[in-house]
Formats: structure tokens, sequence, C-alpha cells
């Protein structure tokens, strides 16, 4: 069983901290990209079958809902589709309109990842995002209304002027709409990116223990309407986590298709260039090999710990073992009834600390 993971590399306009890999959209390369798209699901079809489709970006929600469905029936000719495959589509709220979400659900979408980010008008200008609040509730509200029952919001923490009160009036809102998953992240500041040379956010970047305040004031908040935290950034109602994404944790094949994409196919990872241009022009997509040889159990071990299901106590060292007893104590960590250790959401909030006290790193 395998994910598809179609990478759509596509932006109206570049957001000032995102260093994915993403053009502007023109119209004419978009089609020509589809079209690429559908050349690389033939050439892999039946590989395996299939019960996670998700369409990452970029912005998926540039594509037009005739070219979703065009790859989705590609993907139905090509793979054997679970009985109830996820199949997720990531969405830009500048884009609320009722009958393109409509239509996306005619053509195959169930699952909608709405890029929400915040509730505040001057959080989401700060951002430099393109959509408003209102917008991301006009989506939230339409995307229900055209029968999408399984809607995850982003949400990012650790922002500038982001108090918590600010955040408080946010996840008020967050847990009062129809929603089943929340995505939350932290800023990170990335290298050439316009916010890593900007004063304003710099000098106004919360400090450690603030945005660790406001990580554990979202976990407590999201847990008190409902949603389970189930990985260090997602939290969801039960039956409602991403599937998807759990491939990636659970160190589980995923094809990925499109220029920039990454897949993990039986152990051998491998990329496709970041040229948005040669993905157009290459009959089928180039592979270029990352690793031949499985996961090191150390690797397993750092995705596995992201995750509520945590890791097995028996599959740490004696020295990591050694370490549990204060790091329980200092609630960080705890031990599940089926002897496996899990991160508290505590111990999410400086998740990278201590996995690399646990793995010796
Ligand atoms: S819309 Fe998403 S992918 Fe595109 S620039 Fe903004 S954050 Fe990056």
């Amino acid at each position: 069983m395998t994910g598809i993971y179609i990478h759509v590399p596509f932006c109206a306009r570049k957001c000032p901290y995102c260093d994915f890999y993403s053009v502007p959209y023109r119209k004419v390369t978009a089609e020509l990209y589809v079209q690429a798209v559908i050349r690389n699901l033939n050439h892999y079809r039946n590989f395996d079958s299939v019960d996670s489709i998700y369409f990452g970006g970029g912005t998926p929600s540039l594509l037009s809902a005739k070219q979703i469905s065009d790859i989705l029936e590609t993907c139905s000719k090509n793979f054997k589709l679970d009985s109830t495959p996820e199949i997720t589509l990531e969405y830009n709220p500048s884009r609320a309109d009722f009958q393109y979400l409509y239509d996306l659900r005619t053509a195959g979408i169930k699952r909608l990842s709405i890029g929400t980010q915040s509730f505040s008008d001057s959080q989401l200008k700060l951002l430099g995002r393109t959509h408003t609040a209102e917008q991301n509730l006009q989506t939230v509200r339409n995307a229900e209304k055209a029968g999408f029952h399984n809607i995850s919001c982003d949400l990012m923490l650790a922002l500038p002027y982001q108090t918590e009160e600010v955040l408080s009036e946010t996840l008020e809102i967050l847990t009062s709409l129809p929603i089943q998953h929340v995505s939350a992240y932290l800023l990170q500041i990335e290298e050439n990116t316009p916010f890593y040379t900007n004063p304003e956010i710099l000098d106004n970047l919360p400090d450690d223990d603030s945005s660790v305040d406001r990580y554990l004031q979202t976990v407590s908040t999201l847990e008190n309407a409902g949603f389970y935290q189930y990985e260090v950034s997602s939290f969801a109602k039960p039956g409602f986590e991403s599937q998807h994404n759990l491939r990636y944790w659970y160190c589980q094949d995923y094809l990925g298709i499109g220029a920039g994409a990454h897949s993990c196919i039986q152990n051998r990872r491998f990329s496709v260039p970041e040229d948005v241009q040669l993905f157009c022009k290459n009959q089928i997509q180039q592979e270029i090999t990352i690793s031949e040889t499985a996961c090191d159990p150390e690797e397993k071990l750092m995705l596995a710990f992201r995750t509520s299901r945590g890791v097995p106590e028996s599959s740490l060292s004696q020295n990591a073992r050694k370490k549990l007893p204060m790091l329980i104590k200092n609630d960080y960590i705890k031990l599940k009834e089926n002897n496996c250790i899990a991160l508290t959401p505590k111990g999410f909030a400086v998740s990278n600390a201590v996995i690399a006290a646990l793995l010796d790193i």
C-alpha cells in the first residue's frame, strides 16, 4: 500500500517567510504541468495499491477543478485505489467561492487542508498572506456547505505580536468551526526569505519561553475542544488523523510526482529536480536517488517520537533508558500502558532537545 503525493509548485504571490520551491502561477505553464503529472501517473501505473492521494504545494487550489479531476481520473485508471482512499488538497482561502469548492468535491477531493494560518487580520497582513480572516471563515463555511466533512486548518504560532490574547481570539474562532483537524506550526525564520532580514519581524519575535507558552496554550485549547494531539504539529478529532502524513512519520511508502517532489519506495528515496520547465519538458520525471538503504533505526525512532504513538521502551539504548525517570519526572515524556515511551505536550514543545537526549545525538 502506498500514498501518492502530487506537488503543485505554483503560487499567486510568494509569502515572505516561505522557502518552499514555488514559481509564479501562469495558466499556460500550469496546463503543461498537469499534462506532465498525467504522463507520470501513466508511467508509474500499477506499481502498488494506493490508500491516499495528497495535492500539496505551492498552491494546488490554483488549478481548475477540471485539472484536478483529470489527475484523479488518471489515478483511478492506473492504480488500485483502496475502497475509501483519503484524497486531500491544500487550499488557499484567498479563493473562498462555493462553486469551486463544490466542483472539487465532485471531482473527488475528500479532505481539505486550508491554509488559514490565523484569524487575526493584522497577523495575516504581517505574514504577507493574500487572504483575510473573513475569507478564512467563508472558505470553511462554503467547504462544509459543499459537502466536505474532513477539513483541516493551518495555524501559525510564535509570530511577532502574537500575545496570549491575540492567539486566544484565533483559537476561539478556530474551535467554533466545523473542522476536524488542525495543523499548528511554529514560524521558522529561514535564510533566503525576506523575513530573514526584516528588522520589524526579527525585533518582535517571541522568545523561546513565550513560544513554548503559546504552543501549550494551543494544545490545551484544542484538547478541550475535542482535538487530540497525535503528532507534534497535528491535532484531530478521533478518526480524522491525516493518513497520508502518518505515512511519513511511520516510514511507509509514498510516491511523489512533480517538480521538487520526494518519494520513498521500498527503502529507495529519491527526489525530482526543483525545475518546473524541466518537469514539463521531460517525458518522465527525472529521479535523483537520495539513498537506497532503509532508514537507519535512529531515523525511524526520531520520526516515531514525533507521534503520540511513541516508541517501544525496548527499542531504546541502555543509556537512554537511564534518562527516562528524570524525563518522566519533569513531564517531558510518559510511559504508556503498552510500554511505549511518548512525548507529553511539554516534551513536544521542545521535542528536538528531548529526542536528542534520548538518542544520544
Ligand atoms: S502560499 Fe504557501 S507555498 Fe506559496 S509562498 Fe505562501 S506559504 Fe509558500
